[in-house]
């Protein structure tokens, strides 16, 4: 048989590549092959039954199951390869991450350590399934990816960290897009050789952000739920508000992610530059290796106050372990544009530093125990509604690389300390109302509503060791 005679027998399914796009400019489903979801060292599953490979279009459960399975086993491959061998799946996932395509009425979707759950709604005539966004499915799966190779940052009561989550999973949506030929020579396209700026890869859920607009129009962007090509600059999230429009950075993690997958972008834009050819190879090329220095940099960075920096430290670290520090100006220039890092601190990582904190991260491992370096801090109940005292999971003081992001006004800024990390994030959490409390757990002073619409990212229960109450994350939205 030929090479040609193969390609033309190989089972095929209609999937969208990123996202259906919002109405009516709908994107066009494409033929891919029948996705493989067993594959290692992220086997995934679908609980719903496989339809028969066939040529389903849009709007059908069928065209739904493969959208949502191309996505899983785009984000799969995408992460696979970069992770330390032996890594997967939180033990609580399984063998196997499960996804669960219609699991209520909603403009959301979640991953909860039992897999990730996708909501759906009809908004103005059109039936918005969150599973047939890839871009989506990609997102969902970045945080199970993510959970595997840092599940302290699960339980971490701290708004950087909640905040690399979610940039985590718009970064999964991104690279999984940049896997595909055809997305790259889209992009190249429309941005005029620069990925940097807005393009179709970076705008994350166009359709999904359609909906939204449709009851809250100033919610999310414009045009895509959260975009990638922005300009946030990092303030210490103690001093930010807890909620507000899109065009406004605030503390809520969705909103805070994008200083971080902002400068993210950037790097990626910024290998490409540095590439011989700056075609789609070199696009590949230079996402790919993004990539691979952020997962080398989460498993190796201590979850802190200043978590953003810290990360951003150990991005320059492994590019001196893995490239001689080839891509160093391009990490720098990104971080520094977003405030991540102060220029000061920027200025610090020299390279003997570096290159000395480089040698001891080869040794870092993904996993460890949930709670590994963070710190219990025990704070009142009664201000929240709550009878007894609450325990949080701070994150840790120690630092590595003694470096911290930008101050607005010049210089760096002081990290606050980790009880006031945590108190902070807890105050938003009840203002944001997404803490669940169990009606044993309420005082008298209780002022919790139960709006159902609201999905509950945290829970207050018993504390499994010791005395009291704790609090819980249930899953990322
Ligand atoms: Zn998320």
């Amino acid at each position: 048989m030929t090479l040609q005679q193969q390609q033309v027998t190989i089972p095929t399914v209609l999937v969208y590549e990123d996202d259906p796009g919002f109405p009516p400019q709908v994107n066009m489903p494409v033929p891919h092959p029948v996705p493989q979801l067993d594959t290692q060292p992220f086997p995934t599953a679908i609980a719903e039954t496989a339809p028969q490979p066939d040529s389903a279009g849009p709007g059908t459960e069928s065209f739904r199951y493969w959208v949502a399975a191309d996505a899983l086993s785009r984000a799969s491959l995408t992460w696979g390869p970069m992770v330390p061998t032996g890594t997967q799946w939180h033990p609580q996932v399984g063998r196997a991450l499960t996804a669960h395509l219609n699991v209520g009425v909603g403009l959301n979707a979640f991953y909860d350590r039992r897999g990730v759950s996708f909501l759906r709604q009809t908004v103005a005539g059109v039936t918005v399934a969150t599973c047939e966004s890839n871009e989506i499915v990609e997102h969902e799966t970045g945080h199970a990816v993510l959970d595997a190779l840092r599940p302290q940052l699960f339980n971490a009561a701290s708004a950087e960290a909640a905040g690399l989550h979610e940039a985590f999973g718009d970064i999964s949506a991104l690279l999984s897009s940049l896997r595909l030929e055809s997305l790259r020579t889209a992009v190249l396209a429309e941005t005029q050789g620069n990925p940097e700026v807005s393009s179709r890869v970076s705008r994350i859920a166009e359709q999904l952000g359609w909906a939204i607009r449709q009851f809250d129009p100033t919610k999310v962007d414009p045009d895509c739920l959260r975009n990638m090509a922005n300009s946030f600059f990092y303030r210490d999230p103690v001093l930010l508000e807890p909620s507000g429009p899109a065009s406004m950075l605030t503390s809520a993690p969705h909103s805070f992610s994008r200083v971080f997958s902002g400068a993210f972008l950037k790097i990626v834009a910024g290998i490409f530059r540095q590439q011989d050819l700056q075609d789609q190879n070199g696009l590949g090329f230079s996402a790919e290796m993004a990539g691979q220095l952020l997962v080398d940099a989460v498993v190796a960075a201590p979850v802190v106050s200043a978590y953003y920096a810290q990360v951003a430290g150990h991005m320059i670290a492994a590019d001196q372990r893995r490239n001689g520090g080839k891509y160093g100006p391009s990490l720098r220039s990104a971080f520094i544009r977003h405030g991540i890092l102060s220029l000061e601190a920027a200025a610090s990582l020299t390279e003997p530093e570096v290159s000395s904190r480089a040698a001891g991260i080869t040794a870092a491992m993904p996993g460890g125990s949930d709670d590994l370096g963070l710190t219990a801090v025990s704070v009142p109940g009664a201000m929240y509604g709550i009878a007894q005292p609450l325990t949080l999971s701070a994150p840790a003081q120690e630092r590595r690389f003694g470096i911290a992001g930008s101050d607005p006004a010049g210089g760096s800024v002081r990290p606050a300390d980790p009880e006031r990390v945590a108190m902070s994030f807890l105050e938003d959490l009840f203002r944001r109302g997404r803490v669940h409390v169990p009606e044993e757990h309420r005082s008298a002073m209780a002022f919790d509503d139960d709006s159902p619409s609201r999905l509950r990212t945290h829970e207050i229960t018993s504390r499994t060791t010791g005395e009291g109450l704790a609090l819980v994350r249930r899953c990322f939205d």
